[in-house]
């Protein structure tokens, strides 16, 4: 197929029987990257999550059947191995098949799952990296993942087991890094994990910063700390998907919001 943006080099073939596992990033199609955008134009299916949003499916040439394949939090893992039984029928019927995902599918994607089933199947596989949603919310909230004056790395960890006690002794040890955390999946559990965080020496004035559905229409920003998080998004009726930042840089939004120009 022609490249549909000319002045770019020419894209990868899609070749028939070939899956590629591609992000979308957070929501915003403005923050597709290239290749998924080729992809999405080029596949004969697109098998997305429950993540994926709207208007990037729209974006899927006319060719293109939309299945839909997500886990939705709490499913028996069972569901896994039929989409990975899915991608691989489809694949095996001489399909282009574009299994896309939300944010990018190694980060909490289980893309390292299905590409090792496709690896398995001896079928072909492409991974196309997505933008993915826990930097993209925190930057898109005036937050800056590192700064030289705060810290030199970050933690991103996901809060869907948090609430087993071994787990929860986890949480205590990533806190006593004293590195910024970016939780994703917070909300099932997110007094635990806050009061675990505490236990493990962050203060309970660190500053925190919830973010729900960033870039779509449903967007919501709560500023708040480690120790009134878990309240705050209860009264504020903070749902999922939401990414949360606990550390010195969420407080860096302060200084920039209001030079900051954003997309809505
Ligand atoms: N692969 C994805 C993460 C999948 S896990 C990625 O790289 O982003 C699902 C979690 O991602 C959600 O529970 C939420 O924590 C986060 N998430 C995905 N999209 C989001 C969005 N638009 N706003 C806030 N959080 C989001």
């Amino acid at each position: 197929m022609k490249p549909f943006i000319d002045s770019l080099p020419d894209f990868p073939n899609f070749a028939p029987g070939e899956v590629w596992l591609a992000g979308a990033g957070p929501g915003d199609p403005g923050l597709l990257t290239l290749h998924a955008l080729h992809a999405l134009k080029t596949a004969d299916d697109v098998v997305h999550d429950a993540l994926v949003d709207p208007r990037i499916l729209k974006l899927a040439g006319n060719q293109a059947k939309l299945m839909f394949a997500g886990k939705r939090g709490g499913r028996p893992s069972a569901e896994q191995a039929d989409i990975n039984e899915l991608l691989i029928e489809r694949a095996r019927m001489g399909r282009r098949v574009l299994r896309l995902k939300g944010g990018d599918p190694f980060v909490f994607g289980r893309g390292g799952e299905e590409a090792l089933a496709l690896a398995r199947a001896g079928l072909r596989f492409r991974i196309i990296p997505g933008i993915t949603s826990g930097l993209a919310a925190a930057a898109l909230a005036g937050i800056p993942a590192t700064m030289r004056s705060t810290n030199h790395a970050v933690i991103l960890v996901a809060g869907s087991r948090a609430a087993d006690a071994t787990s929860l002794a986890e949480w205590e040890k990533l806190a006593s890094t004293g590195q910024p955390i970016i939780v994703y999946m917070p909300m099932a559990n997110l007094p635990e994990i806050m009061s675990a965080l505490q236990r493990g020496g962050m203060a309970h004035d660190t500053p925190a910063v919830i973010v729900s559905s960033s870039t779509t229409a449903e967007e919501r920003i709560v500023e708040t700390r480690l120790g009134t998080a878990a309240a705050d998004a209860a009264t504020q009726g903070i749902g999922s998907p939401a990414i949360v930042i606990v550390g010195a840089v969420a407080a860096m939004r302060q200084q920039l919001l209001a030079n900051m120009v954003c997309r809505r």
